[in-house]
């Protein structure tokens, strides 16, 4: 078995010259990153940082933000309202599709597509839309360790252009899912998605949710630990898009990616891991991304269902342990 830090060097080399895929357009603002940024970040419970590439480059969230949105409005209504508002299926369409939530369910499938991350939105707790960020910013500046901040053309660019956005809003507004202020709703939506990270921030992320709620860096809470469960379930069975299914059978591990280039993913009670490349493929992942995940999975036997080996007489025992290494 390779050591860890040889091991992230040679996939950023290895990996570098992959110039396939495209900047999301889509947002314009968007396209205004160097294609050829690409970081990886691990960070395990104990906060140990195994990194190498442009580690600081900034970017914004996009999707990976859903999944601790939806962390917040679980500590904010409970798991029995979220329930009735959102479903946990994976929906195999891809995130911004507004078919299913009007023919089949008339309620979004799951809080990691579109549709259920402005229905999340719009259950989070505050007085007026001032006090609602500023709840999630201080949110998500737990989870970092930093204070964070809004990337105003973003967000400005994503509230011009989100008209798929602001259709589901419509829709949810009709299923009764969300409230009357639609436009209140969607703004917190654009501004959690442009939220501000580097890949570091993003593997802290993910190391708090692999510690249980607590920042691996400066031991602050980020949330109730009975939470991190729905979190990680919804990583594990929709949180890679419509590639979600063929990821827990290849990677094996609950991640989130998002259209910016980011993937996060978590090793419970082990580590968090975060690959940066902003060039994607059709779906919406960013494709170096893929195959370092692939790779690692592969090389330290993190997939969560991988078959115990001690039960396996064709493996040998002394392969296993990798995750404990890092
Ligand atoms: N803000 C983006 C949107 O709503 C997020 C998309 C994504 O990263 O999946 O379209």
């Amino acid at each position: 078995m390779p050591d860890l830090p040889e091991f992230i060097q040679y996939l950023y080399e290895e990996y570098r010259s992959l110039d396939s895929g495209s900047l999301a357009s889509y947002i314009p603002e968007l396209t205004k990153v160097n294609p050829n940024w690409f970081a990886i970040s691990i960070i395990t419970k104990e906060g140990e940082v195994f990194e190498v590439g442009d580690i600081s480059e900034n970017f914004t969230i996009q999707s990976i933000s859903k999944v601790f949105v939806f962390g917040m409005a679980l500590e904010d209504c409970g798991r029995q309202i979220l329930l009735e508002k959102i479903g946990v299926e994976p929906t195999g369409d891809p995130f911004n599709s507004v078919i299913r939530l009007d023919e089949n369910s008339k309620r979004p499938d799951n809080p990691m597509v579109n549709a259920g991350a402005i229905a999340t939105a719009g259950l989070i707790k505050g007085s007026n839309p001032t006090d609602k960020l500023n709840r999630m910013l201080d949110m998500f500046r737990r989870y970092i360790g930093h204070d964070v901040y809004i990337d105003a053309p973003v967000f400005m660019s994503e509230r011009a252009t989100g008209h798929r956005n602001r259709a589901l809003a419509n829709l949810l507004l009709n299923f009764g899912i969300i409230d009357r202020n639609i436009e209140e709703i969607l703004d917190l939506y654009f501004q959690q998605c442009s939220i501000v990270v580097n890949c570091h921030d993003l593997a802290v992320m993910a190391a708090t949710l692999a510690n249980r709620g607590i920042n691996p860096i400066n031991q602050d809470k980020a949330i109730e630990p009975c939470y991190v469960r729905d979190i990680l379930s919804v990583m594990y069975t929709c949180g890679m898009y419509n590639y979600a299914g063929e990821w827990a059978y290849k990677v094996g591990i609950p991640a989130k990616s998002g259209v910016s280039g980011g993937i996060i993913a978590v090793i419970p009670d082990r580590a968090g891991i975060a690959v940066y490349s902003p060039l994607i493929d059709h779906r919406g992942n960013s494709i170096r991304g893929i195959k370092v995940f692939e790779a690692l999975s592969e090389e330290f036997q993190l997939h969560l269902l991988d078959f115990p080996l001690e039960q396996c007489p064709f493996l040998d025992i002394s392969h296993r342990d990798p995750i404990r290494r890092l």
